[in-house]
């Protein structure tokens, strides 16, 4: 919801760049899921129509319904499906661990794990989550899992979860259509804006925008949106909804509305006899149809959606093609952009 560049650019403000430079790496490692899921839009497509699949074969599954209700009978994994459930947060070492017990121990689809996480987390993200799935199950990275250890979640735990069933010592067999495609070329987002009234349109996955986009071009209406067919088709959680419109409404000015569908944007931009409306473009995830609906009704009242990618994106995400560790090299260039230009984040 507070993009990176946000969060990197307050934390600067009061540590250096050395001081913080792990933590810096770890903000950047969601740039780059993010930069990496957008070059390769297929593999969400591949991980929704799996996911229906696996769904469909699980549903009568005991070891699946015990594992999401907290009965697995395994005491740690159930503490931590207790906590997910109830916090809608979990610790990025749990995270591993839980994927890792998931996949390779219970031998369950990743894909299952993968919706049941998205549907839970606060800081749910269709990149940051598929492809750490994808990543413990080991289809990112050629011949790489990631498997948990006893000793390693003891001794981050302090001894506080037993375990009890021995650990995979080896990777599951995972049966997947997924490639890791080709990257594909970013669109530029870079079309002139129209002369006339032009509306903001702010979603969940950029609050920032309200600041960075009203920047960039004159305003006549602001609005948010919500999408919450798009929630409902993938079964995100009450709790999580109440969680990002909370966010929202905190954020945008006090008289804007906040709509949940194609209809009522389109509604709103006629009401207020706008040209075009602008907004950052959503990523690659649940917003993949929704745009589409979105600029086929606005077209019909002969309305164009602009959209426009954050310089902190359009600088990452080409990079993300390849591995973490050459992405890596653009991280100083970006902070020095940052550093910048604080005031017009
Ligand atoms: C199986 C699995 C699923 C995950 N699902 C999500 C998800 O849906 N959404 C999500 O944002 N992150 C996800 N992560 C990454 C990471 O676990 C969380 O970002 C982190 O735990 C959030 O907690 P924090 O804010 O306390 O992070 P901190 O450790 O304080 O890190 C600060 C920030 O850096 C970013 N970050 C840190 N580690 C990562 C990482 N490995 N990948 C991406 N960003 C990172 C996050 O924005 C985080 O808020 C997942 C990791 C795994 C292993």
């Amino acid at each position: 919801m507070l993009p990176e560049w946000q969060i990197l650019s307050a934390v600067l403000d009061v540590h250096s760049k050395s001081s913080a430079s792990k933590f810096i790496d770890e903000v950047c490692w969601r740039t780059y899921w993010k930069g990496w899921l957008e070059l390769r839009p297929s593999v969400w497509k591949d991980y929704i129509s799996e996911l229906a699949e696996d769904r469909e074969r699980c549903k009568k599954d005991v070891d699946y319904t015990q594992i999401i209700t907290a009965r697995s009978g395994i005491a740690a994994m159930d503490a931590w499906t207790s906590e997910l459930i109830e916090t809608g947060y979990l610790h990025n070492h749990t995270r591993m661990w839980y994927a890792s017990i998931w996949i390779h121990t219970l031998k369950l689809p990743w894909t299952l794990g993968a919706d049941f996480f998205l549907r839970h987390l606060l800081d749910g993200d269709a990149a940051s989550n598929t492809l750490s799935w994808r990543w413990v199950a080991g289809l990112h990275t050629q011949g790489k899992v990631y498997l948990a250890q006893e000793s390693n979640i003891c001794k981050f735990t302090a001894g506080r979860h037993a375990l009890e069933i021995p650990l995979a010592t080896q990777s599951a067999e995972i049966k997947t259509s997924q490639k890791n495609t080709t990257p594909r070329i970013l669109a530029a987002y870079d079309e002139p804006i129209p002369s006339g009234r032009v509306g903001l349109l702010v979603h969940e996955d950029d609050l920032s925008a309200v600041n960075w986009l009203a920047a960039s071009s004159e305003l006549v209406a602001v609005a948010g949106m919500l999408p919450l067919a798009a929630y409902q088709k993938y079964g995100i959680e009450e709790k999580v909804i109440q969680f990002r419109s909370d966010c929202m409404r905190s954020l945008l000015p006090e008289k804007a509305e906040i709509f949940n569908c194609p209809k009522k944007v389109a509604e709103w931009a006629h009401l207020q006899k706008l040209d075009a409306v602008i907004m950052a473009a959503p990523p690659v995830g649940i917003w993949d149809d929704l745009i589409l609906d979105l600029e086929s009704s606005l077209a019909a009242l002969g309305l164009v959606v602009i959209k426009r990618r954050h310089w902190w994106d359009a600088h990452f995400y080409p990079a993300a093609g390849a591995g973490f560790f050459k992405y890596k090299k653009l991280i100083p260039s970006a902070l020095d952009k940052l550093v910048d230009q604080a005031t017009n984040l």
